[in-house]
């Protein structure tokens, strides 16, 4: 899958923003993973976890909220939950085909890092 991809870019973020912002550490990242994407959180977090070794995310927790597929039917109108992301057929009328609501995300939504203070410090002196 495409899971290697889509963690080396969200790893590079991360470090981006942690280098950025001074960070002795990064420690939580929170992304949201929309399940229509296909991307499987454990393998996203097995290969951070790999990325990560001897870097400033080394250790980090990644937190991930799977969204759920929502579409609404082109026919009558009506929300639904898909469950296989093949089967867009309307509960409500049978209709085939609906507009994806929901479900397409994958974003980190925040990062948390722990600033080393005393070392700042020290630079500023
Ligand atoms: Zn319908």
């Amino acid at each position: 899958m495409h899971e290697m991809a889509v963690t080396q870019s969200i790893f590079s973020t991360v470090l981006d923003y942690a280098e950025k912002n001074d960070a002795s550490r990064v420690l939580k990242v929170n992304l949201k993973i929309g399940k229509i994407t296909g991307v499987v959180g454990d393998c996203v977090k097995f290969y951070f976890e790999v990325m990560s070794k001897g870097t400033l995310a080394e250790g980090a927790r990644l937190e991930i909220e799977e969204v759920v597929t929502k579409a609404r039917c082109y026919s009558c109108g009506q929300e639904f939950e898909i469950k296989d992301n093949f089967d867009l057929v309307c509960p409500n009328c049978s209709n085939f085909g609906a507009e994806i609501l929901s479900g397409k995300e994958l974003f980190i939504e925040s990062i948390e890092i722990e600033r080393n203070l005393v070392e700042n410090q020290n630079r500023a002196d």
